[in-house]
């Protein structure tokens, strides 16, 4: 399974070590930041798949923070749970109007946290989940990391698993390299983007057997697809 990065910005240590503990324990990478020049700095450097944000922070609010990265279009479709102190419904909507996709009050249950984080997942990052998925003849199981192409057995490699997985829960949608470095790579920065056409031709020879290859397009001057049409 494909682990996902938890970008956790929160300055109370406290806190932070419990979220760092029970994200950890679900088979999460945590990255820690305790304040938002920290969390930038990370996000910099790769994205993560979700972000828990503390609503109250030192310096810029995590509520600026959302904004800010809602306003940004490489980080707009970030997920963010925001965790909060306070209960009032004013500031539930001010999160949820803030592109927070979900929030939870302190003090919060783990179980009930990792349920949020899960379901945010699930639907923004389903590529993030280890639940099969199926497209146009493909099966691809992330527990077992196996993919059957019309019956038959593909092998690949542990990145062209994530680039296949990443199509096929983005289906029908264009990415540029510098895009699928950032989703897939997690990396925008010290990958080179040829990479991403040496990845690509290795995924199309594994599916052409299959006689799938043609669902990875290359769209001219964009990036790639992964599409029937
Ligand atoms: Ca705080």
């Amino acid at each position: 399974m494909t682990t996902a990065n938890i970008l956790l910005v929160e300055d109370e240590p406290a806190i932070q070590e419990l979220l760092a503990f029970n994200v950890a324990q679900c088979g999460y990478r945590a990255i820690q930041a305790f304040d938002v020049p920290a969390a930038q700095a990370e996000i910099n450097r790769a994205l993560p798949d979700l972000i828990l944000l503390d609503w109250m922070l030192p310096g810029t609010s995590g509520v600026e923070f959302a904004r800010r990265l809602r306003a940004d279009s490489r980080t707009r479709d970030i997920p963010i749970i925001m965790l909060t102190a306070r209960t009032e419904e004013h500031d539930k909507v001010l999160g949820l109007e803030s592109g927070a996709d979900d929030y939870i009050t302190k003090p919060f249950s783990p179980r009930e946290l990792m349920a949020r984080i899960r379901a945010v997942l699930r639907r923004r990052a389903p590529q993030m989940t280890d639940e099969t998925v199926r497209a146009e003849g493909i099966e691809l199981s992330p527990t077992t990391h196996r993919v059957n192409a019309k019956g038959v057995n593909v092998e690949l490699g542990p990145t062209e698993f994530r680039l296949l997985h990443f199509f096929m829960t983005h289906t029908e949608r264009v990415y540029s390299r510098t895009q699928l470095l950032d989703q897939v790579w997690g990396d925008h920065v010290f990958v080179e983007e040829r990479t991403i056409d040496v990845h690509i031709r290795r995924l199309r020879q594994a599916l052409e057997p299959s006689g799938l290859d043609n669902l990875i397009q290359t769209v001219r001057g964009s990036g790639y697809r992964f599409s029937k049409e």
